[in-house]
């Protein structure tokens, strides 16, 4: 089975950086399944909402 990619909801674009969650993300939205990318097409960040078994469908970034 083919691996999906992960993309911008913005752009379309796939990911190319995933960022390591912050403070604010692991300390007071730690039970949250969000994930945040960097999309290096609109050069921000980018959050995704998304579980860590959802995001084992998609290939590494
Ligand atoms: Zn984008």
């Amino acid at each position: 089975m083919a691996k999906k990619y992960l993309k911008c909801n913005k752009c379309g674009s796939v990911f190319h950086f995933v960022i390591p969650r912050g403070w604010l993300l692991k300390n007071v939205f730690f039970f949250l399944p969000v994930k945040t990318y960097f999309c290096a097409k609109c050069t921000k960040t980018r959050y995704v909402w998304i579980t860590n078994a959802k995001e084992a469908e998609y290939e590494r970034v």
